[in-house]
């Protein structure tokens, strides 16, 4: 299943909209939702993208366990 592309397909989908903020690495504003496995997701305002997928400090979001 394609990613949701707007708030009402999130909504459709389970996602819950929890809050708005900044990324603390590269202050890019994001939208922060609650997915259906519990887990709070940064989404970022306007295109709804996971940020982890966009942002220039991504590898904070993929630290080796
Ligand atoms: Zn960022």
């Amino acid at each position: 299943m394609p990613f949701p592309k707007t708030e009402l397909e999130l909504e459709a989908a389970g996602y819950t909209f929890e809050n708005t903020g900044h990324c603390r690495d590269c202050g890019c504003e994001l939208a922060w939702y609650l997915t259906p496995a519990g887990k709070h997701m940064p989404l970022e305002e306007g295109t709804l993208e996971p940020h982890w997928a966009k942002c220039p400090n991504a590898d904070r979001f993929r630290r080796k366990r």
